[in-house]
């Protein structure tokens, strides 16, 4: 996705209800826009006299995309870098409007290099309508509704792009399978919807120490997937172990007098250029069943 970091983080704390709002008021944006576009031609073709608001300088503020955007916090203006792109564009191409109905409205012939111009500033927003939108869909398909990690829809084609990277540049790229202790206790205790919120509260504490480039998947119920690239073995079980200790100082509240403290069994191993994804997927597992052998808690390698 081509989010900017803190925009990435941001965009990953949206809830699914907030990320479909954004995209159905894009793709109203793109409505809007095609609808405007057809009344500008009636106007410049048929000379149908054009509105006050396109002939307005601040035609952009006063189109329903505009008032919508306007009316956005700036953090939400940051949760796609193509938004700051869309602004300056999106003004554009309403002023470039603008200056071809004031000539038609004073009878001026329109010159070809101007009407070009605004028929390229017009396809540069439909562009990036289109990319923001395309973007947002993609994760919102692509994760679970529940903690906003990745699903597995793509988690093997994503990890085999990433082996052939590593592969290509001759780097190390790791796995770690986080399995939570004791997690039906949680539920059985404290009731699933406590339980839900242990495993909001799990993901939130593993991305928090994820470098922009790592992914995580949810892989099963309370089984999570951690890859990450550019990373050895040695280098993966000291993350492991950092997530380990992250994950045991968790203070979970669950909105009842006491909060919830929380383990998990850490399986790490390596993608080996020779290796194919389910062999190394499959040696996580088994570390991660390895440390809760061994008494949960941990962090085993293969
Ligand atoms: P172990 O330490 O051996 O892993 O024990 P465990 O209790 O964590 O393992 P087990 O596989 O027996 O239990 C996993 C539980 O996770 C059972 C299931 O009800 C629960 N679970 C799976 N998905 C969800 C979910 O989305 N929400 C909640 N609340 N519970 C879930
Ligand atoms: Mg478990
Ligand atoms: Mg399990």
């Amino acid at each position: 996705m081509a989010t900017t970091d803190q925009g990435g983080k941001r965009i990953f704390s949206l809830s699914n209800k907030q990320l479909e709002e954004l995209i159905a008021a894009i793709e109203q944006a793109i409505e809007w826009h095609q609808c405007w576009y057809k009344r500008l031609l009636r106007s410049l073709i048929a000379n149908v006299p054009a509105c006050e608001e396109d002939l307005d300088d601040n035609a952009h503020a006063l189109c329903e995309f505009g008032l919508w955007f306007n009316k956005l916090p700036s953090s939400s203006k940051n949760l796609h870098p193509y938004f700051a792109e869309i602004e300056i564009a999106h003004q554009k191409m309403h002023h470039g409007a603008k200056v071809l109905l004031s000539l038609n409205e004073a009878n001026s012939k329109i010159p070809v290099n101007l009407l070009d111009q605004f028929h390229e500033d017009l396809d540069r927003v439909r562009y990036l309508f289109e990319a923001v939108n395309e973007d947002f869909s993609k994760l919102l398909h692509n994760r679970d509704p529940l903690t906003g990690a990745n699903n597995r829809t793509h988690l093997l084609s994503n990890l085999r792009e990433e082996h052939e990277l590593a592969k290509r540049k001759s780097l190390s790229c790791a796995l770690i399978m986080i399995d939570l202790d004791h997690f039906k206790r949680v539920n059985d205790q404290y009731g699933h919807s406590a339980g839900d919120k242990v495993l909001v509260a799990l993901v939130k504490c593993i991305t928090s120490h994820l470098r922009k480039y790592d992914h995580l998947y949810r892989y099963g119920g309370e089984e999570f997937l951690v890859c990450l690239p550019q990373t050895d073995l040695k280098g993966a079980q000291s993350f492991a172990e950092r997530l380990r200790v992250g994950v045991e100082e968790l203070e979970i509240d669950i909105g009842k007098d006491k909060p919830i403290k929380i383990t998990g069994s850490f399986g790490v191993s390596s993608i080996r250029a020779d290796d194919d994804i389910e062999t190394a997927i499959e040696a996580a597992d088994k570390a991660m069943y390895q440390a809760k052998e061994s008494g949960r808690n941990q962090v085993c390698v293969t």
